[in-house]
């Protein structure tokens, strides 16, 4: 299988019947690119900036994080890269930057909040970003957005250095997208308020789960809550798909959910815009890809959204495409 996978790797990641997806890698620092291209990825959908924070002894400096965005655009050649900005908090600790003691840190101060709060440190990353978005097509966006207004903040805030920076004669691409990750539910629900002031979405279905299941999913008691297939999580990224669309948004998703065979074919079925994985999961994704028929996939969505279990889910796909 592996050699017939590695087959897919200048090809489209395109159906059976001619629709056209984009598969593109979720990465943590400039050293994966290697394996992003080896892999035949279309584009970066989620570059996960907090190791350059937690492999660090101090605050990145602006020259630091500039020089990682840069190697990052210009090893990607022009492919769109997805830059999430700082998603520190929850379980993801930094030395250097004590957090306030939390009784649930999931629930807490994190991410988004964070950065609005500590808007130093998110100057210095946007700066960062503005300054090396002339070596690509650069895509910014936030984690954890649950309100309009805190992306309406973050957006004021990437505007106020954007003109700074101009004022200063530096050099920045004209169109850089700004999007928001979709992970918490109220932000789900309210897709299409959201999708009329952002460029794009892309859905973190690793939070979005845990935080609509009300399930750690790192708790071994409880595990078995931690279900993509829900038809109340499909229903969510349902609305967040057809609000972008309603609007002429992109969505993307780059939660694990994107690269996994059972939710692929629904994914396909509503109209997904791009699925960022893991680089080792895009070939069998492509694969997996060029073997279905967008009607079809409509039809099992629908099938889908209309069950009541997670299992019924998983099983109605094992049936009508994995096992056919
Ligand atoms: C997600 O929540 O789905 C996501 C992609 O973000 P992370 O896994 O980094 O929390
Ligand atoms: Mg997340």
């Amino acid at each position: 299988q592996k050699v017939e996978w590695a087959k897919l790797k200048d090809e489209k990641s395109v159906t059976a019947d001619g629709k056209e997806f984009v598969i593109g890698a979720n990465i943590g620092t400039p050293k994966d690119l290697d394996g992003v291209t080896d892999n035949g990825g279309e584009g970066i959908g989620l570059y996960r900036t907090e190791f350059l924070y937690m492999d660090s002894k101090e605050l990145p400096t602006e020259e630091e994080q500039f020089n990682a965005y840069k190697a990052v655009l210009e090893g990607m050649d022009g492919k769109t890269v997805t830059v999430r900005t700082m998603d520190i908090g929850g379980d993801k600790y930094l030395p250097y930057l004590p957090l306030p003691k939390e009784e649930n840190p999931f629930l807490g101060y994190r991410a988004i909040r964070i950065s609005l709060d500590r808007d130093d440190i998110f100057r210095t990353q946007l700066r960062a970003l503005l300054r090396a978005s002339v070596y690509g097509d650069l895509w910014i966006m936030f984690p954890m957005v649950a309100t309009l207004p805190e992306f309406r903040a973050a957006r004021d805030i990437f505007y106020e250095e954007k003109a700074k920076l101009q004022a200063q004669g530096t050099a920045i691409a004209d169109g850089i997208k700004l999007g928001i990750m979709i992970e918490v539910p109220a932000a789900a629900v309210l897709a299409d308020k959201f999708a009329q002031e952002v460029d794009f979405f892309s859905i973190g279905t690793n939070d979005l789960i845990g935080y609509s299941m009300a399930a750690d999913r790192g708790n071994d008691k409880i595990s078995y809550l931690y279900q993509p297939y829900n038809p109340s999580i499909l229903r969510l990224i349902k609305n967040v798909i057809d609000s972008a669309h309603k609007y002429g948004k992109f969505a993307a998703m780059c939660g694990e959910m994107a690269g996994d065979p059972i939710a692929l074919p629904i994914l396909v079925g509503m109209g997904l815009d791009e699925f960022s994985m893991s680089a080792t999961s895009m070939l069998q994704a492509r694969s997996l890809m060029k073997k279905l028929n967008t009607t079809e996939m409509a039809t099992l969505a629908d099938q889908a959204l209309d069950a009541e279990t997670n299992d019924e889910v998983k099983a109605l796909v094992e049936q009508t495409v994995l096992n056919k």
